[in-house]
């Protein structure tokens, strides 16, 4: 399978971008191809890549705002999520899809329960995803063992869907809700089937004071001394590491997943140090959250929020430029997920959005990339493709009735039932 996209701009000039499979084959000749699309006017863009969300949370978007962290995932969301049935999940998961193509994200990285529903769902809609299914077991070891079991069982589930699109991965949602026994025999696995690991760290001031109490260390100090931070960890929000846990972090090569929404909506307290984490050289990307604490999966917002919250937690509007934020939004997610994409090369996978420019907030075109960051949304987007398939095509995505109505039934049988 072959596409063209003719005549469309590729780092400021016309050119021809030919896709092959689910690769960039070649930039610049004009071949031949079973699908043409008009490029003429448009732009090519990196596919985003959402480094931490929890998909199915659409279900849940607008219902509890306003809250502080505890409350909101004791008192409202965690009642709701015990109602959650697969097939929820799935419903909720390709409304999340359908977000994120609309708005130009062609890879995430998800948490949540029932993944082996959301594996289908992404199945269906076409996007890249890694899936954890989350593991919070309380201390207490029975709960423990069943969560292993459904764990590992929705690991070979996805493995059985045999595309590399979706990869499993190991999912203990953080430090205060996984005993120490549980986050090793995750290392355990996670080195034995080669899998990412994607765990909350140092997210609120509370989590750092409860662990100082109960072991002495800050977060991720405590996961370096049980031996189980790696280049595999994908850690998100680190919205109060201090100096020595970025040091460790650093030395482990474990990613950070800045999700800068989230945390203004939950007030996490702190921003995550951007800048003392880029000058250790920690691989970072952007991350919406899930659309109960954000509310989009837009990643034009993210971006701009991040550039935004960093200026201002550093008191200097030259931390964070617009092509950083850029550069975190895909080079940066794609570098932390170990795959070749986040920039339109030759070799690369094909994930790429098309970007229509002709629109009155990215006029003038002084300077296109503080556009995307600054004045750019979702709805610029005008055509997606993931793996050389196009999922979106002059802003329509198959299906896309049939899914809200699906997923807005869904969310309010579910909250009904909660
Ligand atoms: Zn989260």
């Amino acid at each position: 399978m072959s596409t063209l996209i003719k005549d469309v701009d590729v780092d400021g000039r016309a050119t021809h971008l030919y896709i092959e499979g689910n690769r960039i084959a070649e930039i610049g000749k004009r071949r031949e191809a079973d699908t043409v699309l008009d490029g003429r006017g448009k732009i090519a863009l990196p596919g985003f890549v959402n480094l931490h969300t929890h998909a199915a949370m659409t279900l849940f978007r607008g219902y509890a705002d306003d809250l502080d962290l505890s409350t909101w995932l004791e008192a409202r969301i965690w009642p709701a999520e015990a109602k959650l049935s697969p097939e929820d999940v799935y419903w909720g998961t390709k409304l999340a899809c359908l977000e994120m193509i609309k708005s130009g994200t062609t890879t995430f990285n998800d948490m949540y329960f029932h993944m082996d529903e959301a594996a289908k769902a992404v199945k269906d809609m076409g996007l890249r995803a890694f899936l954890s299914e989350g593991i919070v077991d309380l201390n207490d070891p029975g709960r423990a063992a069943k969560q292993f079991r459904a764990a590992e069982e929705t690991n070979r589930k996805i493995e059985r869907l045999k595309t590399d699109r979706i990869r499993p991965a190991f999912g203990p949602h953080a430090i205060y809700t996984v005993s120490k026994d549980s986050l090793l025999r995750i290392r355990e696995l996670a080195d034995k089937e080669e899998s990412l690991v994607h765990i909350h760290l140092s997210e609120t001031k509370r989590e750092v004071d409860e662990c100082l109490a109960k072991t002495g260390m800050r977060p991720a100090k405590y996961l370096e001394s049980i031996g189980f931070l790696g280049d595999d960890v994908i850690a998100a929000h680190g919205c109060w590491l201090d100096p020595s846990e970025i040091e460790v972090l650093a030395r482990a090569g474990a990613k950070v997943a800045h999700c800068p929404i989230s945390n203004m909506k939950l007030s996490a307290g702190a921003a995550m140090p951007y800048r003392a984490l880029r000058e250790a050289g920690v691989v970072m990307g952007l991350g919406t959250d899930g659309a109960a604490s954000n509310n989009s999966l837009d990643m034009f917002e993210t971006m701009k929020v991040a550039a935004l919250l960093q200026k201002f937690a550093h008191g200097d509007p030259k931390t964070l430029p617009a092509m950083e934020a850029f550069e975190l939004a895909t080079r940066g997610g794609a570098r932390a997920l170990g795959i070749d994409a986040g920039t339109i090369r030759v070799g690369n996978l094909a994930d790429l959005i098309l970007v229509d420019p002709r629109r009155p907030e990215l006029t003038p075109r002084h300077n296109d990339v503080s556009n995307w960051v600054y004045s750019a949304h979702g709805g610029v987007v005008d055509t997606t493709i993931c793996d050389g398939v196009v999922l979106m095509r002059d802003g329509h995505v198959k299906g896309e009735t049939d899914i809200l109505e699906r997923a807005g039934d869904a969310a309010r049988d579910l909250v009904r039932r909660a």
